[in-house]
């Protein structure tokens, strides 16, 4: 299927994160590289195999090649138990050569995905799910934060699309991504509406959306007809048929009702991976950091050039 073009705008994550890429990321690494005299380094986790999951990855290393970022990815087969998992975990936790660690979802269905995320040592946590962090984004305060959620703020910002005043509906509560998007979008001071699997009829809530965000994982879920003429769709999901790649939102279905959409892949995708990076090298200079004050400082930075997306330009202060 070819992305068709239509009265929308395109929400083009390739381009975002080639910018990001080069105006904040590898500047800061350049940094790092001058003051730390090293580079962070990601350890990834994966058990058993998952088809979003290898897009993710194949993403990834593009940019750590680009970045010099090292990293790591470690496969456990399926059958790996909860209590194997958990000890391959400690060990990444207490190596110091490691900076951030993320477990790739969805895990086997044997295994708790939230006793894996609360085992990851907060510092190490660059998917924000470890519960001090989990504390941090839902009190609206700055920390390690879920990178796909940022990654939606930011095309937000870099396409100047107002957030305040606006109804945003996000489509799916989960804590990787629904839930840390509402909060951010909340402390962007939209309203904004949670449905889920038992919200019916869904379009009556997606066409009250100015900006529909869609974290469901079921390919084409929201259609013509389901928004409202000139909505914002935000698609994050990243389903599977047929070996093809395809999102929740049908885009060329959407193209002539929408006023900007994002397509799958070269959306959400691009803008979760800088994301990523991003909160790496956060994890690793707030670990380099050795007085509060200078955590603070850190924190300070990083919100404040994340804050200029979109308004004055990257910054990288
Ligand atoms: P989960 O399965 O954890 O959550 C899915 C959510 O969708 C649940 O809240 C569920 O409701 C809801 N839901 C399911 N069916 C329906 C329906 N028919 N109508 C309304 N709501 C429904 O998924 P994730 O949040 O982990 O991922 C969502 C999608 O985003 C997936 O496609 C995933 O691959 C993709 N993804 C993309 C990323 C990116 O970088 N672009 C990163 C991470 C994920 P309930 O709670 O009631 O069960």
């Amino acid at each position: 299927m070819s992305l068709k073009e239509g009265k929308s705008k395109k929400i083009d994550g390739r381009l975002f994160a080639q910018e990001y890429l080069e105006k904040v990321l590898i500047p800061r690494c350049k940094i790092f590289k001058e003051v730390y005299k090293k580079l962070p380094k990601l350890s990834t986790i994966l058990v058993g195999e998952n088809p979003a999951s290898e897009s993710y990855l194949k993403l990834k290393g593009k940019f750590f090649t680009k970045l010099c970022v090292k990293s790591e990815v470690f496969r456990l087969p399926k059958e790996t138990t909860e209590e194997e998992l958990l000890e391959f975990i400690n060990k990444q936790n207490n190596n110091d050569q490691i900076d951030g660690i993320l477990v790739q979802v969805p895990l086997p269905s044997h295994i708790n995905e939230d006793t894996i995320a609360e085992s990851i040592a907060p510092s190490k946590d660059v998917e924000g799910l470890s519960p001090g962090n989990v504390h941090s984004w839902a009190k609206s305060l700055p920390n390690l934060v879920p990178a796909t959620a940022l990654g939606v703020l930011a095309l937000l910002k870099y396409y100047k699309i107002t957030i305040e005043g606006k109804h945003v509906v996000v489509v799916g509560r989960s804590m990787i991504v629904g839930k840390p998007v509402a909060h951010l979008l909340l402390k962007e001071n939209a309203t904004v509406t949670m449905c889920h699997s038992k919200s019916k009829p869904l379009e009556e809530y997606t066409r009250q959306a100015d900006i529909l965000i869609a974290a469901v994982g079921r390919p084409h879920l929201i259609k013509k007809g389901m928004i409202k003429d000139g909505a914002i769709v935000v698609d994050v999901g990243i389903n599977f048929e047929d070996g093809k790649m395809m999102g929740d939102v049908d885009y060329d279905d959407l193209l002539e009702t929408a006023s900007y959409i994002t397509p799958v892949p070269g959306g959400s995708g691009p803008a979760t991976v800088c994301m990523l990076v991003s909160n790496l090298l956060l994890a690793f200079e707030l670990n380099q950091a050795k007085r509060n004050e200078e955590r603070l400082d850190c924190l300070r930075d990083y919100y404040g050039n994340y804050d200029t997306i979109g308004e004055s330009g990257f910054c990288i202060g």
